[in-house]
């Protein structure tokens, strides 16, 4: 037994995964027929169970591609009921279905899934049957022919249908045209879709129903099939169940014994009607005719099975020629390098963790300390504002530093004691809390970067997965560290030890951030003299604003003095002379000439013998001696944010890539993660493509060669 057909539905379904051109395709049986002439029940006949969708709302929406598989029944089980099961390839979660029930409801969910304005679709519901009760063979149902036009079926679902069978009847397919007995054939509307494809009737098989509702002599006429001859043939059928069957069905609560009920059905009436029909033993001398749905199955596994013959040699070139299409494209495409999605996975995730191995180098020890550095700094600046800046006897104590005679033990206490509120201000700025969380806020900036860009535009889930565990690795460290850095710290809110060596690099820094600060101020005021209209018109406007800071500084002692007094307030000053507008610009002109001045003061001061002695001094020089503080602090803090925050960020990020991405997802999840990369996906597809043609095309070349050897033994015996 060669068993063709059977290797040629296997290799169909692997063709129709890889293509569903028209040029790949193997015949397959298509069954049309206008609403209710019996579809269904012959269907159903043929397997041997109820599973299609019933009901009056039109419930064949998309064509089903009923695969059946002739399963064996070995001998062991043989007395045990057989395996019978359906499979739905495109929904493997739901795998082997052994209930015909849930098959039925299964497929009748996915009709009605249709959206209502849409009606019918073209996109084919795959259903595999696989039994030792079946035929090896290939069914395609598809939604009756409306006969009228309707309220409910309006003559726009009419063409619809029609177009979608039109689509299915083409060649190589065999067309099964389904008419009940006690409707005129002429009124057929398979029978003429069929005739127009197929006008000899070569690949059409009537199948004509309900041959019970007619008179036997009537019956064995229309299958006859004298007044509209194929070449194939007719066959005759009774495929209702007798009318107990609602009581039955109660009673027996199991729909599969009513299909064996009506085969025995119809056997008996074409038992009883043998004379008109040519039954067993009675030959009569006339053609006999065929009947019965043992016959049909029959003739349609004889006629898939020439037709498949018939198609071998055809399909096998076409495979030969697609194969070689993908083979070229993959070879000029992808110089013919193999892929796996299990290899895609592998990559991405070596890649992601060697570019956070190079980021991580943003997060060396001297990094993060600049950083912090840069952060204590601007706070140190503040405090100086705060503190100094505002104090108006600030220029006393740069006087006071001029004098040698003065030494530090000498300088009022009101600067001993500014200088602590100072340093303690800075030590109590919260730099535990602050200095984590700039270094937190760093590494989570890393891994957004890393999970926007590419290849994980393309895995948004696996990107958020990325973001969430690196966030939650941060926030469970974050606050372990900043008690450990504030605690580390601790000392200097007491006592501050510096060195010589500490001191002189303190006092640069600070005379280097004095030096930006007075170019800031002078960059600010160099815009306004820009806007104002020159330095001239500046010294004006400056002039003026500060001529009528000191005409509201008086009148407001004259208001604090004599409160009740009512004397006339419009200013001696010119009020027309500048805009608004400049009157803003001008008091910002004036404070920053203000704060130019005294940071230059400063600043000389920082440069001068006293400040160059030592840390003795400091009481003269605080902005020497915070800037050591701000140091030792970032010193410090980095140390630590490194051990508790960026050690271990750095030792679990990488095991979490590997058991939240790498290990954590199964072979489905790896596939579907590899194809959301729309490179990878056509890379894998076209690997894919050729990889299933070369097994088609290996099955086909054996069945070609089979069927060579078998013909002349075939024409010899
Ligand atoms: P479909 O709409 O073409 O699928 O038709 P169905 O298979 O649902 O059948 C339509 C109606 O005809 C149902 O009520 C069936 O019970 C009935 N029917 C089908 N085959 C026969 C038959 O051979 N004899 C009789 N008397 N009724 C049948």
């Amino acid at each position: 037994l060669l068993q063709l057909t059977k290797k040629l539905i296997e290799i169909r379904s692997v063709l129709l995964s890889v293509d569903q051109s028209d040029a790949l395709k193997l015949p397959s049986i298509v069954v049309i027929g206008s609403q209710s002439s019996g579809k269904s029940s012959v269907l159903e006949a043929i397997v041997g169970h109820e599973f299609l969708p019933k009901g009056d709302n039109m419930v064949t929406r998309r064509p089903i591609e009923l695969t059946l598989v002739h399963k064996s029944s070995n001998a062991a089980s043989s007395s045990s009921t057989p395996e019978e099961y359906g499979v739905f390839p495109s929904m493997p979660h739901l795998g082997k279905i052994t209930s015909f029930a849930t098959i039925q409801r299964t497929l009748t969910e996915l009709n009605l899934a249709v959206p209502p304005e849409q009606a019918v679709s073209d996109d084919p519901i795959q259903l595999q049957i696989s039994s030792p009760n079946v035929p090896d063979l290939t069914l395609i149902d598809l939604p009756g022919y409306i006969q009228l036009s309707s309220m409910d079926q309006p003559e726009q679902l009419k063409t619809k249908i029609s177009a979608l069978c039109e689509k299915y009847i083409r060649e190589p397919n065999i067309i099964l045209a389904v008419c009940a007995a006690d409707v005129d054939l002429a009124n057929s509307p398979a029978l003429r879709a069929s005739r127009r494809v197929d006008p000899l009737g070569t690949r059409t098989i009537g199948v004509v129903t309900k041959m019970d509702l007619v008179k036997p002599e009537i019956g064995a006429q229309i299958i006859s099939g004298d007044r509209y001859p194929l070449h194939l043939g007719y066959v005759g059928v009774v495929c209702k169940a007798p009318p107990t069957s609602g009581v039955l069905k109660s009673i027996m609560g199991e729909k599969e014994n009513l299909t064996q009920a009506a085969v025995k059905r119809e056997e008996e009436f074409f038992g009883e009607n043998a004379k008109y029909f040519g039954g067993k033993g009675r030959l009569g001398g006339e053609k006999r005719l065929l009947v019965g749905t043992h016959t049909l199955r029959r003739r349609l596994m004889d006629v898939l099975e020439s037709s498949m013959s018939a198609s071998l040699h055809g399909i096998t070139n076409a495979v030969q020629l697609e194969l070689e299409e993908a083979a070229y494209q993959f070879k000029v495409q992808y110089n013919d390098r193999r892929i796996t999605s299990e290899s895609y996975v592998a990559e991405t995730v070596d890649a992601l963790k060697a570019r956070f191995k190079d980021y991580t180098s943003q997060f060396s020890k001297p990094a993060v300390r600049s950083k912090l550095k840069a952060m204590l700094d601007d706070r140190l600046m503040d405090i100086l504002e705060q503190l100094y800046w505002t104090d108006s006897r600030t220029p006393e104590l740069t006087k006071l530093a001029d004098d040698r005679r003065i030494s530090p033990e000498d300088l009022d206490s009101y600067w001993k004691y500014k200088l602590e509120t100072a340093s303690s201000l800075l030590t109590k700025s919260g730099i535990g809390r602050d200095s984590t969380a700039l270094v937190a806020d760093g590494l989570r900036g890393l891994i957004d970067s890393i999970a926007t860009g590419e290849p994980f535009t393309f895995h948004p889930g696996a990107a958020e997965r990325i973001v969430e565990f690196s966030h939650a690795i941060l926030r469970e460290r974050m606050g372990l560290t900043a008690d450990q850095v504030e605690n580390c710290i601790k000392p200097y809110k007491y006592e501050i030890e510096m060195d010589d060596r500490e001191w002189a690099s303190g006092r640069e820094r600070a005379e280097k951030k004095f030096e930006e600060e007075i170019s800031r101020c002078d960059l600010k005021l160099s815009e306004i003299r820009k806007r104002v209209g020159g330095s001239r018109r500046l010294n004006g406007l400056v002039g003026h604003v500060a001529d009528l800071e000191k005409w509201e500084e008086a009148r407001l002692k004259r208001r604090l003095a004599m409160p009740m007094t009512t004397e006339d307030d419009t200013p001696i000053l010119d009020a027309y002379k500048y805009s608004p507008a400049q009157i803003v610009d001008g008091r910002h002109a004036l404070l920053l000439s203000n704060r130019l001045a005294l940071l230059k003061l400063r600043q000389t001061a920082l440069k001068s013998r006293r400040c160059r002695l030592g840390p003795d001094q400091a009481a003269f020089c605080p902005e020497a001696f915070l800037a050591v503080v701000a140091d030792k602090l970032a010193y410090t803090s980095t140390m630590f944010i490194n051990i508790e925050l960026l050690e271990q960020f750095f030792y679990q990020f990488p095991r979490e890539i590997d058991s939240r991405i790498l290990y954590d997802l199964n072979r489905e999840q790896i596939a579907k993660f590899a194809r959301e990369n729309p490179k990878i996906r056509h890379h894998l597809d076209l690997q894919e493509r050729k990889d299933k043609l070369e097994q088609v095309l290996r099955s086909l070349q054996s069945l070609v060669n089979l069927q060579n050897d078998q013909q002349p033994r075939g024409r010899r015996e």
